[in-house]
């Protein structure tokens, strides 16, 4: 039987980025995935903080990026703005894709994860096994969400019925380093510069609301969207793709020597462009442990559960304030959205509210 310290599992941004890390510190390891899925072009707005922390352990920048200096949030017609004095002295944060974070990742000529059918675990104290493929090793790391149900993993799934559409614009407007976010008909619109004259757009809503907007003609859903965020002369420049919004946590995990990561331990409402960068979290929370720690063996149950420990406040809190946010401005928007005057008020008088929620999010 293969022996290795970890089994890595999947074939995503976290699961790469642990690849590094573990080529880094010396590690030894072993990748594995299920069938590779068909690879799309995603726009993230990522933490700069995390920039920095690749840049200082790696040697290297984390990937092309468009900074975003300035924020204005609209709830209805009460406007919060952040700028770069709340988040000094980072930006807010810097908006980049897959391709240019994969470039990165091509740079350390790691080995491709070898693609496997199915997986079965066995555990023991000292040991965990994955018993089709003949390997055994000390920990597990899950990062892939389609295989916690054999892996015995228990989780909230919470289909919120409402989807996401993505899409690429271009606009005659400079947008000057300048995010929007509109909360608005019970609906949330980003508006996300990814190069001075071109945007990503982040639009969430019910089911119904976006089968609806995906129907439209190209020329009207760019009316559509125009209508809610003002910008003159805008052009599609990508199909509209959509994604269902699922928010999940894992709430037991019976199998021991196992560590979850990435969309696997948590996935969150995009509204709050948080999802990856939990992911990121894990991976620098991971790095921080073993580089304090002096353990051999990375399954013993103290270093997990201190693993477990260190994400948690990180994972509740977004969990928390995405879903808040949801209940109130989209699943019971009529209701709670004229509550928001005062909050928005009060948030927007504050530069020391406005440094304190910069800093937890940066
Ligand atoms: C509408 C929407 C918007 C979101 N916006 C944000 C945001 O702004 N910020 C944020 O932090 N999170 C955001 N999220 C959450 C984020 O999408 C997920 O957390 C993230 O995609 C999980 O990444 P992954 O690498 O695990 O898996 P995947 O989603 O499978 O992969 C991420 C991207 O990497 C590509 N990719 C994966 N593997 C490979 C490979 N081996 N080679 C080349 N390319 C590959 C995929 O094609 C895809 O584009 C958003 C989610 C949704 C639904």
């Amino acid at each position: 039987m293969e022996k290795t310290k970890v089994i890595l599992l999947g074939d995503n941004i976290v699961s790469n980025l642990l690849k590094i890390l573990l080529n880094k510190q010396k590690i030894d390891y072993v990748n594995l995935c299920l069938p590779k899925k068909k690879l799309e072009t995603r726009f993230y707005a990522v933490k700069p903080s995390f920039y920095q922390w690749f840049e200082d352990n790696f040697k290297l920048p984390f990937s092309e990026f468009y900074p975003i200096k300035n924020i204005d949030i609209f709830f209805k017609q009460e406007k919060i703005t952040f700028a770069n004095e709340h988040s000094r002295p980072f930006t807010l944060f810097n908006m980049t894709n897959s391709d240019d974070i994969f470039k990165t990742i091509k740079h350390f000529k790691l080995h491709a994860a070898t693609e496997v059918n199915d997986i079965t675990v066995k555990t023991d104290i000292n040991y965990i096994s994955l018993t089709s493929q003949n390997i055994q090793g000390n920990l597990i790391i899950n990062t892939d969400h389609r295989l916690n149900e054999s892996l015995g993993v228990i989780e909230t799934v919470n289909n919120t019925q409402e989807f996401a559409i993505v899409a690429c614009f271009a606009t005659k407007t400079s947008l000057e380093n300048k995010a929007y976010q509109y909360f608005y008909n019970n609906q949330i619109l980003a508006i996300l510069p990814f190069e001075d004259n071109k945007f990503s757009i982040v639009l969430s809503a019910k089911d119904d609301v976006i089968k609806n907007l995906l129907s439209l003609s190209d020329q009207n859903f760019e009316k559509n969207i125009q209508k809610m965020c003002g910008l003159t002369s805008i052009s599609l420049l990508t199909e509209r793709q959509s994604y269902p919004i699922l928010q999940s946590k894992v709430i037991k995990n019976n199998l021991s020597r196992m560590i979850i990561m990435g969309d696997a331990a948590h996935r969150v409402h995009p509204l709050a462009g948080q999802g990856l960068n939990l992911g990121f979290g894990d991976v620098v929370d991971f790095s921080s442990l073993i580089n304090q720690s002096s353990y051999h063996d990375y399954g013993k149950a103290n270093f997990i559960k201190k693993y477990n420990i260190k994400r948690a406040a990180d994972e509740t809190f977004i969990h928390y304030l995405t879903s808040t946010i949801d209940a109130m401005m989209i699943k019971q928007g009529d209701f709670f959205q004229p509550l928001m005057k005062l909050p928005t008020k009060l948030i927007n008088n504050s530069n020391l509210i406005k440094k304190l929620l910069a800093e937890a999010m940066i």
